[in-house]
């Protein structure tokens, strides 16, 4: 397998001006928590709200020149940044997802003028649709996170982070289909290999999680959860993110449901910021001391800001939540520490 920081280099050159460098802010909160300095990297200030930008931009870009257009199956960000970089370059996108994303990542993108795909219950129905217009109308489908120009893209967020605070001891990053894990990995290992990176994932469904276990790709089932956008499988025949997140993630742990519920909590009244529930998986497994303990500055990345306001209402005010069949208690915020 060929792929180094000189791909993220490259790719943080084709992104510029488009998906920038965001800041990476100090939690007092969570630093106390932490014991240790606690930093967020605040990828919900992109211009798609979501990291997801980077990697499709880099792709997107990568393009050849007579291309018909480009097409994709999303949870939602990645959707929205292939429709963003898209634009940007002046061809047609068509995303594909499945009935499971959120109405206001569909508004998102059809605002950004792609044409959207509803298909099916699962990434996987809407992965069909992506490949039939590969066949069909000669479209070129970009992964979102198993395609070497897309994981290169997410890692210039691992670039920035070590170039800030090159003294990080720990990252924690949400993890689904692994392409921001291995390309953040790639870049924190290359300039300190002593780092320690850790995916973080919902307990319902972790695919990543469970292949690791496997020892090779394996399916989930897809259900509801808070972290939507951490929500499908890597695919069967995945050929780059799962490699290279086995090899180079140092672990993964899972949280539940409310540990999720109770970290948008504390990241809305302690830090004051929006952000999905897909962020904050590395913030609940701090809270419920699911980690080895750091030894020096933890980071990790407020991946997205693209939810469901009313849903949101609902956790920040502590009422249940349901999702599907499952009901997460509610509660009104309450400092655990
Ligand atoms: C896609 C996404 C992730 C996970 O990224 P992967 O590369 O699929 O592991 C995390 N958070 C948000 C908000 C996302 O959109």
């Amino acid at each position: 397998m060929d792929f180094a920081l000189r791909d993220i280099l490259a790719a943080r050159k084709a992104i510029r001006g488009v998906a920038d460098s965001t800041p990476f802010v100090p939690s007092s909160y969570m630093t106390e928590v932490a014991g240790h300095d606690f930093l967020l990297k605040l990828e919900n200030m992109q211009p798609i709200g979501a990291f997801k930008l980077r990697g499709a931009m880099n792709a997107v870009m990568a393009l050849p020149e007579d291309t018909p257009g480009v097409t994709c199956c999303s949870t939602g960000n990645h959707g929205r940044g292939v429709a963003f970089a898209a634009r940007n370059r002046g061809i047609r996108a068509v995303i594909c997802m499945s009935k499971l994303v959120p109405q206001a990542k569909v508004d998102g993108i059809r605002a950004l003028g792609a044409e959207v795909r509803i298909i099916g219950t699962s990434q996987d129905d809407a992965q069909a649709e992506a490949e039939r217009l590969v066949a069909e109308e000669g479209l070129t489908e970009v992964s979102p996170f198993d395609d070497p120009r897309v994981i290169a893209g997410q890692g210039t967020i691992g670039l920035e982070m070590l170039e800030a605070r090159p003294d990080l001891d720990m990252l924690l990053v949400p993890l689904s289909g692994g392409g921001l894990a291995a390309g953040v990995a790639v870049a924190a290992k290359t300039i300190n290999p002593r780092i320690r990176v850790i995916g973080v994932s919902m307990d319902r469904g972790p695919a990543m999680h469970l292949s690791i276990a496997a020892g090779g790709p394996v399916e989930v089932e897809e259900v509801p959860s808070l972290a939507d956008s951490l929500g499908g499988g890597i695919g069967l025949a995945n050929k780059l993110s799962f490699p290279l997140c086995r090899d180079h993630l140092d672990g993964t742990v899972l949280v539940t449901e409310e540990e999720i519920y109770h970290a948008m909590q504390t990241l809305y009244y302690e830090d004051r910021i929006v952000a999905e529930g897909a962020c904050v998986v590395g913030i609940a497994a701090m809270l419920a001391d699911k980690l080895d303990a750091p030894r020096g500055p933890v980071g990790t990345i407020v991946t997205g800001r693209n939810l469901d306001m009313e849903m949101f209402t609902r956790v920040v005010t502590g009422q249940d939540i349901e999702l599907g069949d499952y009901t997460v208690k509610g509660a009104p915020y309450a400092r655990k520490v």
